[in-house]
Order: C-alpha cells, then structure tokens, then sequence
C-alpha cells in the first residue's frame, strides 16, 4: 500500500460498498459538488468495478491512502443523511466489535429498498426535490439548457419537493434535465413528508401491584439518561403492564420507543395488546415475513417521526429514531436475538450500546434471565427489578419431577402421567404436552440389521415425517419417500426411532379418542395464519391437549391450561455446548410459566431418568434464580462466560483437510500475548452439513481486549492471504452455541 500522502485542496470520500470486504472505498465528490456540504450518511451511487453501487459516505478526508487515481461518485442520492452521527457510530462499533465488513452491516442495517437506491420516503411517491445549493441558484443561469431551467423554477416554487406524476404531468422530458441537475448536486431524490403527531395512549393502563409501580417508577426516574435496567419476573407477572404504562410516559414526553421482540409472527397477542392501549395509528411492525416496501416504510415512519413505536425482531435494532426515548427488549434471554449466519451480531448486546450512544435507557425483560445478564446485574451494571408474583392473584404451578426409569412408556409418556391428563380432561381444562423434536421419529432404523436413515450430505439422521411419508433432513433441503423396506437387507422391519411430535398426536388420538388435539411446530404452522388460528381456537377452549415443540414457549398464554408436562427432560443435560443447561432450565420455566392462573392453579410435570440431578432439583424445588447461582458458580469455577470472552471461527470445505489445515495454521500464527486461549481446530459437533466439512477454533480470554486484539490482527491476515479455494469462514464473536 502506498504511504498516505495529504493532497492539497482535494476532498476524498470514504465510502462503505456493500461488498464483504473490511475496508472503506476512496472516490472524487461528484464534478461540481461543494464537499463542504457532504455529510456522512448520505448514500451516493459508485462505480465499482464494472458495476454501479449504491454506497454509503462515511467521511469526508483530505488524505489519499489509496494510491491510485479515483473515479468520482456518480450521483449524491439524500441530502441528508439517513443515519444520524450516533447511529453511525453504533454501526462502526459492530464492525469493529463483531470483526465484520462495514458495508456488510450496512446491508442488515437498512432495509431492502434504499440499500438498492429507492427514495428515502415513506409511504408517499418517489419524487425530488432542491438541494439547499440548487435554492440558491438563480434560474437565468440555465438559458442553454430550457428544461433544466424549467424544472428548477418549478421547484424552486415547491421546496418540499414535486412528486414525479406531478413533474411528468406539468413538464414532459423532465427525466434528462433531473438527471442533470442531480449531477450539480442542485436536485435530491425525494420529497418532505408531513409528520403526525405520536398518539398517546387511547386506554387507561392498569392500577399497578406495588412490585409493578416500584419498577416504572424506577424506570422512568431513569429516562432522558443512559441505563440498563432488567425486569424480572416470572410469566403472569405483569412485565408488559410494566412496558405499557413506562412507554406511555415517553410518549407523553414526544418521544419514541423501540420494542424488540425474538418473533413477531409467533406473538400477535402481544401486538394487540400494544394496538389496545395506544390506537392503530402510530404503532409500527418490522419482521421478515413484511414485503421490502413495508419495511421500508416502517424504518422511515421512525426515521422521520411520524410513527411512535416500533415493535420489531432483531434486525429492527438500526432502524434510525428522530426523537428515541427508549428502547424495550421483551423476552431479552432468548437465543433468536442473536444472528447465526452473515453478520453475526446480538441484538441485545448491540441496543445496550445503541442506547449508550444516544443516552436513553435500555429495559431488558425476561421471566428466566440470561445467566450474563443476572450476573451484570449483580455486578451493579444493570438495575434489577424483581416482579416476584403473578399479577392479578394467579397461583404459580406446582413443579414435580416425575422418575420415569423402568416405567411402562406410551410413545414416551407414562402412565402416571397419562393419569393425571385423564383427570385434567375429566375436570374440563387444558393439557399442554412438550416434545422437543417435530416430525413423527427423529430417525429411522432397521430391526433386522441395524441400518440407519443417514443424510448423505450431513452428520445427522434423517427425520421420518409420515404423514408426508417423507424422510427428511433438518439441516439441508434433501428429503426421500419413506421406503417400505431396507436398502441395506432388503427387510422388512424398518422401525421409527424416537420421539417426534407427529407419533405423540398420533398416540393420544389414540388414547382420548373425542377430545381435540391440536399440535403446534413448525411444520402444522407453515400456513399463514395457521398459527393464529390455532391459538383463538385454543383462548376460546376448543382444545383439549395442546402439544408442541420449543413454539409452546414462546410468549403465548394458555389461560385455560392447567397440567403442563415435558416428556423429556433429560436432553440438554450431557451436551457437550456448555449453554445447554442454562437454555433447558429456561425452556423448562418458559414452560411452566403457561399453566395456570387465578381460579385454576397448574401443575407441571417433569418426566425424567434422572430425578436426582443437581440442575432439575435446584430448579424445581428451589427455583430459577437458585439455579442461575449455581450454573453462575460453574461457569466461574470452569472459567466460561460471563467471566471470560469467546470468539469461534468456523471453516468448511467440500473435504475436511482444507478447513482443518486452514485453521491449524491460523492456531499456529495467531498472536495471543498469552491471555488468549485457543482450542482446537477440532471438528464441529455437527462435523458434515450440507456437504460441507465443517471445523472451528475456540478462543477464550479474561480479557476482552486481548481477546479483541488478537481477533484484530487474525482478520487482517486472513483478509491480506488468499484463502484456499472454496474455503469459507466465519467469525462468531460471543457465540451461542457452538453448532
Ligand atoms: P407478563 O408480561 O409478565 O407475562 P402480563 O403483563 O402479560 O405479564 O400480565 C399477565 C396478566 O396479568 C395479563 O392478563 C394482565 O392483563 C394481568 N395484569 C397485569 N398487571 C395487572 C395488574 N396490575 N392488575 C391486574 N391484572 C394485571
Ligand atoms: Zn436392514
Ligand atoms: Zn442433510
């Protein structure tokens, strides 16, 4: 590279492509533009390579460290930018901080339509408008060029801008004089919106408990500052009553919330509840299931102020705020919060910082609490209010390990508690029966000689699926008929193995012939609104047993469900990912949490082989907040996160020596000053997927920095090296789980 040199009178933009290449691109102001009046976050069309991009100005220097001569940017698109100068910054930390190429980010961080160069208008028709320079110029000056002289008298009467029916109706040909004058950076794309007012609320909240009215006023003695506060409280507890009446404040105040959610699709109570309290208007919704356009117009609703809340998933984290008061994050323990493939960010991680930057208070809720989260808050980092009782007088459930060793089994339900769902139905209420794998068995197997149903392009077994009379892979898109006999023998005793929720429906169709069975995965909800059915179907009792995977945990309340049962409790015990206690403790009360209430008081039972285990006993007789002090003393005791940080660099390759060399030879090189630890590479747990061997390098620190540091100089070798062919890596900063 060629050494910085400063150039005299010249302006160099930096400016971040969307290309996955970790470093800012250098270009000339367009011919004619002030640079002066260039503010970062404005987008600008490039040439790059032999393409055109739409491209983001990240700064204005004066120093060429490229070496080469530039090519100028061919058109400014905003006038101003799309992101404020903090949300820049949370966009430059994510980068540094997640080891992650800026125009990447930039890409997860605006929606489909301006990242492609549409106008940056919600809801109304593309249109322009004068720049501030092209106010200033006087019409006579364009005499050689009659329609660029038009066009600018006529916007020169409407400063907020003509829509483009507008300009074609009053002025034909306008296209090329447009095009000229967005050259002199005279014209920008877009009109001014008139912005609404933020509704306040149009239903009055509940009256507080007193655990409820000590954590609003805390919080809200908190706003208009940085803080982080945690809500704690078990499911019932009235942790949304809490945002409710909180967010109301800041709206009174003329600003904005952002509420995340891990899914919106999964929790359309929730979105109601919001629209009951504070009117249809104002509220907006951003989740992927939404068309480009609609995401679009949510993020610059909120952009220009014209909507005061957001509920949105992960990805809705950047959405840029003109007035932002706080920032919400329900259910701030679950894993879908944070990214696992691209840009691998956590959101809840990232709006702590967002709120940082901007100075508002983060309110992170949860009725079972990330272990790195409690011990912030133990650490004085994070306020800790504790909801412990259900609201309105609902009875927690009763939890109860049921030792199922050497029972007599049902397709993995025993007879006691088959009992129990007989007296429940008997009474009239609802059973809810959790299974954690869909599809009827997890695998396929031949009595006879022992051949297995394999995916041929993963390390995993193929999930008999027979009401499709399919087998398919979990992982990759391969599937196949079910066969009626081997292909290894040629026999005919091919045997289902292990529990699906499919063959658990199946048996209780069975058992309690007339009652109604509704089963909730992924797969009986891949109709739109298939989901949403069921659930009204359920709040208004025609169900009688409800059964589901990890989707039964999520946010839905069942107030009529007063028996919950896990089948098995036992995996998540031995994995070998040091998170998986913590996950099943939390899917275990997220679980319970969904029986019960005021007039019927739960019950849950915990089928398990191992009733004397240390994590079911402390949770179940003790609690989750006892269990999280002990998982916490194992964590520190084998120096895990929280009390250290991780990196996993991940390679894979269509054979398994390039991916393990590769990381080999970084585990050789990587300079760790001694404070970083690296293991591996070894094998991933799942070590074939797709066709692809997989492999990983763990990195462990007690300091962040050093950890930080040596990722640092690692991205840069791989970025300077020419990677073996059809290598492909990934960086996961703070991982999750290790698959
Ligand atoms: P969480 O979000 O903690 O699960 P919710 O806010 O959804 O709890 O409250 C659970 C139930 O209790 C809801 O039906 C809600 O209407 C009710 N509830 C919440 N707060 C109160 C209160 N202060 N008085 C009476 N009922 C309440
Ligand atoms: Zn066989
Ligand atoms: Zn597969």
């Amino acid at each position: 590279m060629a050494e910085p040199k400063p150039v005299q009178d010249r302006y160099i933009f930096k400016v971040a492509v969307p290309v996955p290449l970790y470093q800012l691109f250098d270009y000339l102001p367009p011919p004619g533009f002030d640079p002066h009046k260039a503010q970062p976050g404005i987008r600008l069309k490039v040439p790059f390579g032999k393409s055109e991009k739409t491209a983001f100005l990240w700064a204005v220097s004066q120093t060429d460290d490229s070496g080469r001569p530039l090519k100028p940017v061919l058109q400014i698109l905003d006038d101003e930018p799309l992101l404020s100068d903090k949300d820049l910054a949370l966009l430059s930390w994510a980068s540094q901080y997640y080891h992650f190429p800026l125009g990447e980010i930039i890409k997860a961080a605006f929606p489909a339509g301006l990242r492609l160069g549409k106008t940056a208008q919600a809801g109304v028709e593309a249109g322009y408008r004068l720049t501030e320079a092209g106010l200033q110029q006087d019409p006579a000056q364009l005499k050689r060029a009659p329609k660029q002289q038009a066009l600018l008298a006529m916007l020169g009467e409407h400063p907020q801008g003509l829509t483009e029916t507008v300009l074609t109706a009053q002025l034909t040909g306008w296209r090329p004089a447009a095009k000229a004058l967005l050259a002199k950076a005279w014209l920008a794309a877009g009109i001014v919106a008139e912005t609404r007012p933020a509704p306040l609320a149009v239903a009055p909240g509940l009256p507080a408990n007193a655990h409820q009215q000590e954590a609003i006023d805390r919080i809200k003695h908190g706003l208009g500052k940085f803080g982080v506060f945690l809500l704690y409280g078990v499911t019932g507890s009235g942790k949304t009553e809490v945002y409710l009446q909180v967010i109301e404040t800041v709206l009174a105040r003329g600003l904005q919330v952002l509420v995340l959610l891990p899914e919106i699709s999964l929790t359309p109570q929730l979105e109601q509840r919001f629209r009951q309290r504070f009117g249809q208007t104002g509220i907006t919704v951003s989740h992927s299931r939404l068309s480009d356009n609609q995401r679009l117009n949510a993020w610059l609703a909120m952009r220009q102020g014209q909507s005061a809340i957001l509920l949105g998933t992960r990805s809705a984290l950047f959405t840029p705020m003109a007035k932002p008061g706080l920032i919400v994050l329900d259910e701030e323990h679950d894993a879908s919060y944070k990214q696992q493939e691209g840009f691998r960010f956590s959101a809840r991680d990232s709006a702590i910082v967002r709120a940082k930057l901007l100075q508002i208070p983060v309110l992170l809720g949860s009725a079972t609490p990330s272990l790195e989260s409690l011990y912030n808050a133990e650490k004085g980092r994070y306020q800790l209010l504790s909801l412990p009782e259900r609201a309105g007088n609902a009875v927690p459930p009763r939890l109860q390990l049921l030792d199922i060793r050497q029972k007599k089994l049902y397709e993995g339900v025993s007879e006691t508690l088959m009992a129990a769902m007989r007296q429940t139905l008997d009474q009239q209420g609802q059973v809810l029966l959790f299974v954690n794998r869909r599809g009827f068995a997890p695998t396929l197997i031949c009595h006879h000689c022992g051949w297995l149903a394999r995916c041929p392009r993963c390390d995993a077994n193929l999930v008999v699926h027979a009401r499709l009379g399919l087998l398919r892979c979990h992982h990759c898109d391969q599937q196949q008929k079910l066969m009626p006999q081997c292909p290894a023998c040629d026999g005919t005793s091919l045997t289902p193995l292990g529990l699906g929720t499919e063959r658990v429906e199946h048996m209780l169709q069975a058992e309690f012939p007339g009652k109604t069975i509704i089963r909730l995965d992924r797969d009986s909800t891949q109709r739109k609104g298939a989901l949403q059915d069921y659930l009204r179907q359920i709040s208004q009792g025609h169900a009688d047993i409800i059964l589901g995977t990890q989707m039964l945990s999520k946010g839905h309340h069942f107030p009529n469900v007063t028996l919950a049962a896990i089948v098995d409790a036992d995996s998540g015990l031995f994995s070998i990912d040091f998170h998986a206690p913590e996950r099943l403790a939390q899917l275990i009360v997220q679980v319970s949490g969904r029986a019960g209430r005021a007039d019927k008081p739960g019950t849950v039972i915990l089928q398990t082989r191992q009733p004397e285990h240390p994590l079911l006993v402390t949770l179940t007789r003790q609690g989750y907040s006892e269990f999280a002090a002990m998982a916490l003393a194992e964590r520190k005791a084998a120096g895990l996160p929280p009390f250290s940080y991780q990196a996993l660099l991940r390679a894979q390759a269509r054979d398994a020596d390039t991916p393990r060399q590769f990381l080999q030879q970084l585990a050789d090189t990587a300079t760790s000053g001694g404070l970083v630890q690296i293991a591996g590479p070894v094998s991933a747990p799942m070590a074939k997927r797709a066709g692809l061997y997989r492999y990983q390098l763990l990195f462990t620190s007690a300091s962040r920095k050093a950890l930080h540091q040596c990722l640092d100089a690692l991205v840069e070798d791989l970025n300077r090296g020419k990677p073996a062919q059809k290598l492909r890596w990934s960086l996961d900063v703070d991982p999750i789980d290790w698959y």
